[in-house]
């Protein structure tokens, strides 16, 4: 499969457009992979041949007293803009631009040190950049290409709010630099003739602001590098392939002594550390050297003399294993990449706090210039290796794995890495020849589109296939693994790995997996040397739409398993439709909001299938209705709660905390049903928050819980008997799951579940009905060991309960995860469980009248007889029509929202009330296809 997403124009071409003053901008013909893609809100430097310097003046926010950065003695972040704007008027050497906003809305910058190019050279630049990744057996021998090419070196600053002192640091690098540049400095003007330096002076502006660690979503920014629930983490990764660098460095406090981070055990699975280890850890020794020697003073050394490297000083358990983190993410690009911590911490001694900030500037200013000229005396075969990543990558080469005692003269580049490498460094990974994703639903469509915006290529099938003795029709979603980024798209989309005897403890998640825990059939097919499979595909830019709605349908049913089913259901009811769970998975919407179910299939992209109503006669009938969630948050970054809740559409979701009952602020009687991340801690001396609850369930009212919530919960007010057995708090992973049929979740439980400190019940009394349990082995992928008691492991949580339900005396619904479907906004497929949970629990809605048995008795006056359309018993049939509309005519995925979706999760329909209404008016009647497009990132 040859794979271009974009080709470059011409240098002339730019040339001319920039003299028409234009971003080139042309939208694609359909079909075509010639045309360059619309520029990505939030990707500025994705412009080609935009010439440099590019000094548009950044916009110089109002000066904030209360920035928590003055606290530590930091810049504050009003003053980043007219600092950057001073060097502009300066400099020709200085550019900024604006690559996105944060959550709130303030500026991302990005700020450019390097020689003036021309449109032409620009281009060239980006031509070459681009030959670089997807033609690089060519590149590796382009003399022109190696001589001319500026490689580029990127510093990542502050995406840790309260983590101040890599932007002090680079700034203070910038402006020295500046300096010997308008000073003629002939070193200085050979580096920036030879290479860009890009620095993302602060990655969570509102985190400096606000002094915090996480994001203004409540989300750590640098554990979201796959999910991408996060704006700032967007932007990074839009970047991430714009700039393509050959050295990464994120700026992170406070290891009380300088830490820098070549990867270490458990080592990444999916990367080439053949061609990364050796330069990587070499330029950690050079960045050492240099510090020391610089004897900066109050810096502190280790004991040893030295700063810390973990790849050297920390047997075990340090960042290189999951793909969250910001350096781990960049890697895949073939850049080494580390996190870099600086040493003195936080103190409320402000004096002390200002000198602290000030060791780090001049330290992390010292790593800045180390490293810049590290990459420049090795360049060459920095470069080198990163085209031979992308060159093994689109060859399909099978990964070159090191052994333990590695001899280094079987490597190339410096030598001292070998001796560090040893058993638990080991690692590797087979890839798969290909990834194969049956298209149709939605949950397929997103997946898509967050692959292609992570960069992945992926194309659709032209014709019907056979693979790995499966059958696909035309249209099916390939993942060609033999493509320059095949190391990001096998660490999002397999399995993972079980590395629980590995290493004794994980630092954080040990696995994820896009490809189980999405929602979307996910098949792994062949091996990386096999042939590439046997039908042609034609590259994507976006997921085609989705969704189908029948003909003359009387009554239609949606199957309740994704994401957007939920919405579009939630949809319904915000404008007050009867749905009435039919007990089979299956939503049916009667002839009075038919225009509504279409308009709703039209947006959200879901697919709704005739019915003749008969099952609405049936025992397990049920109105559901829109339901206004009380939650409480259990982690210590707890934006997911209501991310996810307000994500599925229930509309305004209330927090709920002991401290809000007892103050009166929180009133349950306005709570539909309660979602519980975090369980309820009733004080001793204050019965209020208590008795409330007391009262919401003797009411009859629902509970959706965790699980130390939900069995804290149900022996605090006898609901029913339950133990939950916690296994270790950090054990982790993706774990196979085994769902009752006709339960609660049974219609959108996958196979695979998410689990952080995984949790079995026990001892269940009566009434208390298994939803879930855990497979015989349960780990699939992770970290899980046994308590050092010998309990809550894997072998003991096998075959027991992961979810339970029961119904109370006086009637409330009560639903309780041992596992974790909203951990970190991550495991999307699992999303639709707890919202069929919600709406059992909750409240029961307006039913419908079933079909009258005789004409005569047609309530509406309508006819009665069959609906024409189309088979009307098929629960997970296909979309009732085939959209139509060509792939390209769509929204680019990569670009940022730029409505007012305030940079909530990447969020389908949040905008869409007046497209909503417009289409229940035109949607009249006869056949409409619907196919819409997904807002997407
Ligand atoms: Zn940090």
């Amino acid at each position: 499969m040859q794979v271009r997403r974009r080709v470059w124009l011409s240098a002339a071409t730019c040339a001319a457009l920039m003299g028409a003053m234009a971003v080139p901008a042309v939208s694609a013909p359909s079909g075509a992979p010639t045309a360059v893609t619309p520029p990505a809100v939030g990707a500025a430097v994705d412009d080609d041949g935009v010439p440099y310097p590019r000094q548009e003046p950044l916009t110089e926010p109002p000066v904030d007293e209360d920035d928590q950065s003055n606290w530590r003695g930091a810049i504050p972040f009003h003053e980043i803009a007219p600092t950057v704007n001073e060097w502009m008027e300066d400099s020709e050497y200085v550019s900024a631009e604006v690559v996105g906003q944060s959550s709130q809305g303030r500026d991302l910058y990005l700020v450019t040190i390097t020689a003036p190019e021309t449109a032409e050279e620009s281009a060239q630049q980006d031509a070459w950049r681009e030959a670089i990744k997807h033609d690089a057996a060519n590149a590796q021998d382009d003399a022109e290409l190696l001589a001319g090419y500026k490689a580029p070196i990127w510093f990542n600053n502050n995406i840790h709010g309260n983590e101040w002192d890599g932007t002090d640091a680079s700034m203070s690098y910038i402006a020295e630099l500046v300096e010997a540049l308008e000073a003629g400095d002939e070193e200085a003007l050979a580096l920036v003739e030879e290479h860009r330096l890009y620095f993302t002076l602060s990655n969570n502006p509102d985190g400096r602001v606000a002094g915090t660690r996480a994001t203004a979503l409540n989300l750590d920014a640098n554990r979201d590098f796959i999910t991408n629930t996060t704006p700032e983490t967007r932007a990074i990764r839009d970047l991430t392939g714009d700039l393509q660098p050959v050295f990464f460095i994120d700026l992170h406090g406070y290891t009380g002594v300088l830490q820098v981070e070549p990867t270490g055990p458990p080592q990444g699975e999916n990367y080439e550390h053949d061609l990364l280890m050796p330069y990587s850890y070499a330029a950690a020794l050079r960045i050492e050297e240099d510090v020391v020697d610089a004897a900066i003073e109050g810096n502190p050394l280790t004991s040893a003399g030295g700063i810390l490297i973990p790849y050297r000083d920390t047997p075990s358990g340090w960042d290189g294993w999951p793909p969250i983190f910001t350096p781990q993410y960049v890697q895949f690009q073939g850049s080494i990449a580390y996190t870099v911590e600086l040493g003195p911490g936080r103190t409320n001694d402000l004096e002390e706090n200002a000198r602290r900030l000030e060791v780090n500037r001049q330290v992390g200013h010292q790593v800045i210039e180390s490293t810049v000229a590290y990459v420049a005396e090795n360049r060459d075969a920095i470069l080198g290796n990163q085209m031979e990543i992308f060159r093994r990558g689109e060859a399909g080469e099978p990964l070159v794995e090191i052994p333990a005692s590695p001899d280094p003269d079987d490597y190339a580049g410096p030598d001292e890495w070998a001796a560090e490498w040893d058993e638990a460094d080991v690692t590797g990974t087979e890839f798969p020849r290909a990834y194969v994703i049956p298209a149709g639903s939605a949950d397929a469509a997103t997946l898509v589109d967050h692959l292609i915006a992570h960069g992945v290529e992926v194309g659709v099938a032209d014709a019907a296939f056979t693979a790995g003795g499966e059958q696909y029709p035309a249209g099916t979603f390939v993942v060609d693994m033999h493509q320059p980024l095949r190391g990001l798209a096998n660490v999002l989309l397999s399995d993972g790995s079980d590395i629980s005897e590995r290493v004794p403890t994980m630092y954080d998640i040990s696995a994820w997996s896009l490809g189980r825990l999405w929602g979307a059939e996910v098949d792994r097919v062949g091996e990386t040397t096999d042939p590439a499979l046997d039908v042609t595909t034609t590259p994507i830019d976006a997921a085609p739409a989705t969704g189908g709605f029948p003909e003359d349908a009387q009554y239609v049913s949606l199957v309740l398993d994704g994401v957007a089913e939920v919405q579009a259901l939630n949809r319904l009811l915000a404008i007050g439709a009867a749905v009435v769970d039919v007990g089979d998975g299956r939503y049916v919407v009667g002839p009075e909001w038919l225009g509504a179910a279409r308009a709703a299939a039209q947006t959200y992209g879901v697919t709704f299938t005739a019915t003749d109503g008969s099952e609405l006669a049936g025992d397990d009938v049920r109105g559901v209705s829109a339901l206004r969630v009380g939650y409480t948050t259990g982690s210590s970054y707890g934006g997911e709660d209501e991310l996810v809740l307000e994500e599925l559409g229930f509309v305004d979701p209330v927090r709920v905390s002991v401290a809000g009952l007892t103050d009166g602020s929180v009133d349950l009687d306005e709570i539909d049903v309660l979602w519980l991340g975090a369980q309820l801690r009733f004080p001793e001396e204050d019965d209020t928050a208590r008795d409330a609850v007391a009262e919401y369930l003797a009411a009859g009212k629902g509970v959706v819980a965790s699980a130390q919530a939900g069995a804290a919960l149900a022996a605090e007010f006898e609901l029913f008997d339950v133990t939950a057995v916690n296994g270790p708090g950090r054990a982790n992973g993706v774990v196979l799951v085994e769902t009752a049929e006709d339960g609660v979740i049974s219609a959108q439980a996958e196979e695979a579940a998410f689990t952080y400190g995984p949790a079995y019940f026990t001892d269940l009394g009566e009434g208390v009905t298994v939803e879930q349990t855990y497979a015989a082995e349960p780990l699939l992928s992770g970290h899980w060991l046994p308590t050092a008691e010998g309990t809550g492991g894997p072998e003991q949580a096998g075959g027991q309960p992961s979810v339970v339900s029961a119904e109370s005396e006086d009637g409330a619904r009560v639903l309780v995860f041992g596992t974790d479907p909203l951990f970190r906004t991550h495991p999307r497929g699992m999303f639709d469980d707890v919202a069929a949970a919600l709406l059992w629990a909750g409240p029961e809605g307006a039913g419908i009248e079933p079909p009258a048995e005789e004409p005569t008795e047609e309530p509406t006056g309508e006819p009665t007889e069959e609906p024409t359309g189309e088979p009307t018993q098929e629960p997970t049939g296909e979309p009732t029509q085939v959209p139509t509309e060509e792939p390209t005519a769509t929204v680019a995925p990569t670009e940022a929202p730029t409505d007012g979706t305030g940079g909530r999760l990447p969020t389908t329909g949040a905008e869409a009330w007046p497209l909503l209404l417009l289409t229940v008016l035109l949607a009249g009647g006869g056949a409409v296809l619907v196919a819409r497009r997904r807002v997407t990132e």
